[in-house]
């Protein structure tokens, strides 16, 4: 039986997910097919079946509803799944909200972050179609942490190009990566093409997350038995992660609830896809209006501040071109400690949904994502990742509302992930060194300039 204790949401077995749940069956408008770095035309599966496998491919572009999870998958996914739903009453409490505060915690897997939902159902793919090496690029480290673990699971060996500041900056990520088995290089490398070039130029390059995933990119195109895995923003990512909205549906209808409005921290997008898209197809069917948020950096805005337009993936200028919101690949987000929201593009699902307006968004400063966190954590015990703290600050602000409105809307957020390995950005907080980085639309002026051409 599917139990509430007062404080979490535990479900039966039987009410697990067995399949994820695709968006794309149900949207009005999808986003048009990636173009072709190098030909400037939709990009052939062929040239994409070099680096990614023929599975996750199809995933990629299906209308399908609803794609099963395989039993491999799901058998994986009982070491930390169904993740935890709890009720906030502390920090309800704290709050004074006549709200109800309900949160999904994806900090329970092993990874410390919801990253492994999919690094596993990818490796698992990888590997059914002969894969024995996977190669990735990690900025902050979880992506690569996620991957190393999927790979040991699965007895495959996982290459990460790390950036080079990250690698001196946090060893312990470095380490935990190789305690799980991965070969981890500071990149630029002279291990390819890519990272010569950039030493060539500059011996002493910190690195960059779009140099990062040239040479992993560039590995995997050169190694029949090697696949390249990306973190966040394709389709297959996204459809992964609907395990976690799948989940909180479930458990909140076990005690009679629907929530008013989804909040989640918004990078690329797979955390709030995960979260939020079992719930806007009920926005879609018109089943219900629930109000759903992704919550980003003020200091890298890109669904609140970004174009609407044709871009690259990465830095430069080597991934299929998605229409998505972007700054401009060759945007240099201001560094903040809340890496994992550092991008210049979104998922191209979540860029059309909040077009067409079926989503909205906010973005936050990051002192006040601090602040939300700590009262988080003083009240709920969970330290939480800077990335997921976005989310934190949109629901207390909600809680706030409600208690201004003397409403008793119901808020769902996601907190992606714990934050035992950010504690040097709780240092900087603590100690008053965090700044706040406004964001100043005059950055983006050169960027913007670049985007590539694309006929339609
Ligand atoms: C990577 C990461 C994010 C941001 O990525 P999304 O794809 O937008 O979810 C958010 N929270 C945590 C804990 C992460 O590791």
């Amino acid at each position: 039986m599917t139990h509430f204790d007062g404080t979490k949401v535990i479900l039966d077995a039987s009410e697990y997910p067995t399949h994820w749940y695709n968006i794309q069956a149900d949207m009005k408008t999808l986003p048009p097919p990636p173009i072709s770095a190098a030909t400037g035309k939709p990009a052939k599966p062929e040239e994409l079946a070099k680096i990614f496998p023929m599975a996750l491919l199809q995933q990629e572009m299906t209308q399908e509803r609803w794609i099963e999870i395989p039993e491999a998958v799901q058998e994986f996914y009982r070491l930390w799944r169904p993740s935890p739903l709890f009720r906030a009453r502390r920090l309800e409490q704290l709050l004074d909200t006549p709200a109800e505060i309900w949160y999904k915690y994806e900090g329970v897997s092993p990874a410390g972050s919801h990253k492994l939902n999919t690094a596993i159902a990818q490796a698992y793919y990888n590997k059914e179609e002969g894969i024995e090496n996977l190669v990735t690029e990690t900025g902050a480290g979880q992506w690569g942490t996620a991957l190393s673990i999927a790979a040991a699971f699965l007895g495959m060996k996982c290459t990460v190009y790390m950036v080079k500041i990250s690698y001196n900056q946090k060893p312990y990520r470095r380490l935990l990566m190789e305690s799980y088995g991965a070969t981890v290089y500071a990149s630029p490398t002279a291990r390819t093409a890519a990272g010569r070039a950039i030493l060539a130029e500059d011996p002493d390059s910190p690195g960059s997350l779009g140099i990062a995933i040239s040479e992993a990119v560039e590995e995997a195109l050169n190694r029949d038995d090697t696949n390249y895995a990306l973190g966040s923003v394709l389709n297959h990512v996204l459809l992964h992660q609907t395990v976690i909205g799948l989940e909180a549906k479930k458990q909140l209808a076990a005690v009679d609830r629907y929530p008013d409005v989804v909040l989640a921290s918004c990078g690329g997008g797979s955390n709030f896809g995960g979260i939020a898209f079992p719930f806007v197809q009920d926005i879609l069917s018109g089943k219900a209006q629930p109000r759903v948020l992704a919550i980003e950096p003020e200091a890298c805005p890109t669904l609140t501040q970004g174009a609407f337009a044709f871009d690259f993936g990465d830095t430069v200028g080597m991934t299929p071109i998605m229409q998505m919101y972007t700054l401009g690949h060759s945007y240099v987000p201001a560094s903040i400690h809340a890496g994992g929201l550092r991008y210049h593009g979104d998922s191209p699902l979540v860029s059309q949904l909040y077009h067409d307006q079926v989503i909205g968004a906010r973005a936050y400063g990051q002192t006040q994502v601090f602040q939300a966190a700590l009262q988080f954590a003083k009240t709920e015990g969970i330290l939480p990742a800077p990335e997921s703290a976005h989310a934190i600050r949109g629901a207390i602000d909600e809680a706030l509302a409600a208690r201004e409105a003397g409403d008793r809307r119901i808020i769902l957020f996601n907190l992606s992930g714990h934050g035992h390995f950010d504690l040097a950005a709780y240092d900087d907080y603590l100690t008053g060194r965090m700044k706040d980085v406004a964001f100043d639309p005059s950055w983006t002026e050169e960027s913007l300039k670049q985007l590539p051409k694309v006929e339609r």
